[in-house]
């Protein structure tokens, strides 16, 4: 059963925050990851004392021991979600909830203490709230938020923590790609998969980004953009990219993407498109997706469009698919038709620009 802690958040308000000269500088272009809001969100777990000191500090340094547990074993999650401003000023979350059971189940994979939904979802409406100012106007403009925890017990034993600290960071981001996402080339990684049956595939944890890491660099060498790994047991289906969630348009207008099943991380976004093309009549099936059979229907034409799904960059076209000893493009190797439909729609919805039937979008006090 869930715990229900519930916490107050102490606050302690910086004692010189960034000027709103320099803010509004920032905000013109933000990028992405590189510039943070004045304030964290904490917590601190002991097996003794449960979740305790919740507070917004001054975002600043941790002091870590050397011998802290997540720096030998790394006990680490993470999760990434988005702050919206909405076309009357007010602000929104969307799907923080979905975020917050994901890093729960993330926690129970790699055997952390799971933070109870309510203290991570007060951890970000109270960070948020505190640092609003720094959401970007510009078109695309988002508050990207960086909930964390790790183990922060010194103790070079090799078990799960008793200790773990919960973090949460915000940096505000432009929008991924400037007018308009290009389409990238994807690279088909042979040697180095992302994710085994058992392991941590579906937990986001850094631990499978560090693994991923090579094989990213391997694309990057061969020209690509990114890297789009296979499953692990035949080396034959597709799985994800590095970081994002991939789906298939066909030319009957049919979506496919691969199925959940522990070694694909259950993207929010992927969750979100699938629920919004069934709800206009578009048929998505969840099945497994070769390279043999994306090379064959990308060369008759019987795939249309393909697309990488994730909080960060939203949708983002795949154009070209390159392996060793082939290449092909989908489509005119241009965004498609559909990819662009659903991100405005989806982009719609979080936005306050469009309605929201399926009750995603939290506005914020
Ligand atoms: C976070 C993540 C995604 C996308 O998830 P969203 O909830 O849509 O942001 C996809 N794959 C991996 C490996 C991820 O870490």
């Amino acid at each position: 059963m869930q715990d229900t802690t519930i916490l107050d958040f102490e606050f302690e308000a910086h004692p010189n925050p960034v000027s709103d000269s320099d803010r509004a500088a920032v905000l013109a272009n933000p990028g992405f990851g590189k510039v943070f809001t004045d304030h964290m969100a904490v917590i601190k777990y002991s097996a003794d004392k449960g979740w305790h000191d919740a507070k917004i500090l001054p975002r600043g340094p941790i002091q870590v021991d050397p011998a802290t547990a997540v720096l030998h074993y790394a006990q680490e999650i993470f999760e990434g979600l988005k702050a919206y401003r909405l076309p009357d000023g007010g602000v929104s979350l969307f799907r923080a909830d979905e975020n917050a059971r994901r890093f729960r189940e993330s926690a129970e994979r790699m055997a952390m203490a799971p933070l109870p939904d309510a203290l991570f979802l007060n951890s970000i409406r109270e960070l948020v709230r505190v640092d609003q100012k720094w959401i970007p106007e510009i078109e695309g403009g988002s508050l990207y938020l960086r909930p964390f925890m790790f183990a922060s017990e010194v103790f070079l034993g090799v078990k799960p923590a008793s200790e773990y600290l919960y973090m949460v960071i915000a940096s505000p981001a432009g929008a991924y790609f400037k007018g308009g996402a290009p389409s990238v080339t994807l690279w088909v990684s042979e040697h180095y998969t992302r994710a085994a049956p058992g392991g941590t595939g579906a937990a986001k944890c850094g631990g499978n980004y560090a693994a991923s890491l090579v094989a990213q660099k391997e694309a990057i060498d061969q020209g690509c953009d990114q890297v789009v790994f296979l499953d692990a047991v035949e080396n034959r289906f597709v799985e994800e990219l590095g970081g994002m969630n991939v789906m298939f348009v066909m030319d009957d207008g049919s979506i496919v993407t691969p199925p959940l099943g522990g070694t694909i991380l259950p993207g929010i976004t992927r969750d979100s498109l699938i629920t919004l093309a069934r709800s206009q009549g578009i048929e998505v099936r969840e099945e497994r997706y070769s390279t043999d059979q994306w090379k064959a229907d990308a060369q008759s034409g019987k795939l249309r469009e393909a697309f990488a799904c994730g909080t960060a960059a939203v949708l983002t076209p795949i154009g070209k698919v390159r392996g060793r000893g082939y290449e092909f493009m989908i489509g005119n190797g241009g965004p498609g038709i559909l990819t662009e439909r659903l991100r405005g729609e989806l982009g719609g919805i979080q936005r306050g620009t469009a309605p929201d039937p399926h009750g995603w979008v939290e506005r914020l006090p």
